[in-house]
């Protein structure tokens, strides 16, 4: 099976088009190689059985174990808000179904992948599998503590919410880097996209309100 395995009849090409025109252009996506990604990823191969229907709907769905996988157009926005290039080695905290990181992947050199709920590991990294991207990296784990081995990244994303970014999340990017997290608490939280500067300054920007599941601390 090669890099991009769509087969020729891939039934779920139009919604997944449709979802491109009228979730993400719509709502001002522009990174063209976003909307490509996202035109090119089969998401309905990431959902439960039971969501299939929904798969290209404008929400987000439950993946099992009290989780979802993000709603199309938020996956967009934190895709499009790290500037990707093609050399970037990018930390994905919170794998779920793997939906997210196979974005990721189309964009970055190298994307590196925790969760740290052994079912949803495995299931993210099956699905994973029946894409057959080959730049991307698991691991079972706390995501709130990096993956200092591979340190730095030019960018992070945090997909579970917490009230301030984990710091060793923050020293695991690279001078130049982007980080963006859902930053609040249950009632409610913020994107927000830090950059860090050349001389290590971070500085921060609210991009939307937003709601997530938790980071949660350990494995399990
Ligand atoms: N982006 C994924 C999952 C979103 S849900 C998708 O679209 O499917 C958030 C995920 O973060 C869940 O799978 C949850 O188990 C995981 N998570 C929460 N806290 C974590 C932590 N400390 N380390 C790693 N993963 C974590």
């Amino acid at each position: 099976m090669g890099k991009n395995n769509l087969s020729l009849t891939d039934e779920y090409r139009r919604p997944r088009e449709r979802m491109v025109d009228e979730q993400l252009v719509t709502r001002n996506i522009k990174d063209l190689k976003v909307l490509e990604a996202m035109r090119t990823v089969p998401r309905h191969l990431f959902v439960e059985d039971a969501f299939l229907v929904r798969a290209y709907q404008d929400s987000p769905l439950p993946i099992g174990h009290g989780q979802t996988i993000s709603q199309p157009y938020i996956v967009a926005l934190m895709t499009e808000a790290l500037e990707l290039g093609p050399q970037d080695r990018v930390l994905e905290i919170g794998l779920g179904c793997g939906y997210q990181t196979a974005i990721l992947a189309k964009l970055a050199g190298k994307v590196y992948a925790i969760e740290r709920i052994a079912a949803l590991f495995e299931k993210g990294r099956a699905n994973l599998m029946k894409i057959g991207m080959d730049n991307i990296v698991l691991k079972l784990g706390d995501g709130r503590l990096g993956w200092p081995q591979e340190a730095p990244f030019d960018a992070i994303l945090v997909a579970a919410y917490g009230i301030s970014v984990p710091e060793r999340l923050r020293e695991q990017l690279a001078p130049g880097g982007r980080l963006i997290m859902p930053v609040g608490d249950s009632q409610g939280q913020q994107l927000i996209l830090y950059r860090r500067d050349p001389r290590g300054m971070v500085t921060s920007q609210v991009l939307v309100g937003c709601r997530f599941v938790p980071l949660v601390e350990g494995t399990g």
